[in-house]
């Protein structure tokens, strides 16, 4: 027996139809689709505000601003950078697509980011930059990496997809390194259908990426020295980040209800591990992973969450490091990282998930656990 709902593993927030679409109607005035436009420009300062940045520069999507962040540090080819394989394979390919060469640390059991204890160990002559990973809407451990940063002279860069919103001893995350990518994905706490920034409070670079993202041209120039691709967001998009942003303190309230929820029903069961919110960070609830005791269940009960239509998410599995195309470069054993990536499962998660479907999805979960 199934039931005949589907419970997905992730739903997109959206505003109301007739709030999107009193925002675009304007679109068909001025016929100004793309490059700059109205919404852009609107959408670009509140974002200013929101994430307390000197700078946002907005792309199409989060992994090509993060391949014009690292592309905007003009960093020699073949540099090293220092990463964690714990992510989503966009973080390592925008390494390998810039030409350079990532350096897998391992990640610390309890936040699953980056371990700084091991950074250093990995520094050679040939290391630029440490780019880490917010995980899950956990936060690295900024202070850390910003000593090690400063005493050997690397650039932070900070894949930030997962922690829109997340602040850290009452500062916005984004305060933290040189660079912080947000991805605006469909899929996200906070989306532009697809899109995505930069944060950063250095003029240089942020002007190097919007140069960089039309494909190299400046306003006054005729001939740029930027060889750049084509990586502007357009107006559409920017009006669905404009829509969205008037609700975001609304989905993350959403979103933290669900949390308490899902932990109230799972933490009786002491054979799997929870996500627990770190001090001083203001999280953004962005996915509910959790860690059971070995693979084999951690398998099972994503097979039995499946014959009852709900989806799970194995993320991330594998790790980048293990990944085919990432052979040449995986060096380093990373075990705390290979053994979580076995082990966790993130749970169905939204802003509209009701308690009766977090309940069906806890009982599934206990009994096979
Ligand atoms: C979603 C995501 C990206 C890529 O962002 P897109 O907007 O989908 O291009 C990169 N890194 C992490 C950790 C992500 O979750």
């Amino acid at each position: 027996m199934s039931n005949k709902k589907n419970i997905n593993v992730v739903r997109s927030s959206m505003p109301s139809f007739q709030e999107y679409v009193d925002e675009i109607k304007v679109l068909w005035e001025t016929r100004w689709l793309t490059n700059s436009g109205e919404k852009h420009k609107l959408f670009q300062q509140s974002l200013e505000t929101f994430l307390g940045s000197k700078n946002v520069v907005l792309f199409v999507n989060g992994h090509s601003a993060l391949e014009a962040a690292i592309a905007s540090c003009d960093f020699p080819e073949k540099s090293e950078v220092i990463t964690t394989p714990f992510t989503f394979i966009s973080t390592t390919n925008s390494i390998v697509r810039n030409n350079l060469v990532p350096v897998f640390c391992d990640i610390d059991c309890d936040t699953f980011t980056i371990d700084p204890s091991k950074i250093e160990s990995l520094i050679t002559d040939k290391t630029v930059a440490i780019l880490a990973v917010h995980v899950y809407g956990n936060i690295c451990n900024v202070e850390e990496l910003a000593k090690i940063a400063k005493k050997h002279n690397l650039k932070i860069i900070y894949d930030a997809a997962h922690a829109f919103g997340v602040r850290y001893k009452g500062f916005p995350i984004s305060n933290y390194g040189d660079l912080s990518m947000f991805s605006f994905h469909a899929t996200k706490v906070f989306h532009s259908i697809e899109g995505g920034c930069i944060t950063t409070n250095d003029d240089h670079l942020a002007k190097r990426m919007n140069i960089y993202k039309n494909f190299g041209l400046s306003d006054t120039s005729d001939g740029g020295d930027l060889i750049g691709p084509n990586f502007k967001m357009n107006e559409f998009q920017a009006s669905m980040g404009i829509c969205n942003l008037r609700h975001i303190h609304e989905y993350i309230k959403s979103r933290k209800n669900a949390y308490d929820l899902y932990c109230s029903l799972l933490k009786t069961k002491n054979t799997i591990k929870l996500m627990s919110l770190q001090p001083n960070v203001e999280s953004n609830y962005s996915y509910f992973p959790v860690v059971f005791e070995n693979n084999c269940v951690r398998d099972k009960v994503f097979e039995e969450l499946k014959k009852n239509n709900i989806g799970a998410r194995k993320y991330f599995y594998p790790c980048t490091n293990e990944f085919n195309s990432m052979r040449l470069f995986n060096k380093q054993p990373t075990p705390i990282a290979k053994d979580l990536s076995e082990r966790v499962l993130a749970l169905p998660f939204y802003s509209e998930l009701s308690s009766d479907d977090i309940s069906l999805v806890c009982k599934i979960v206990l009994e096979n656990c």
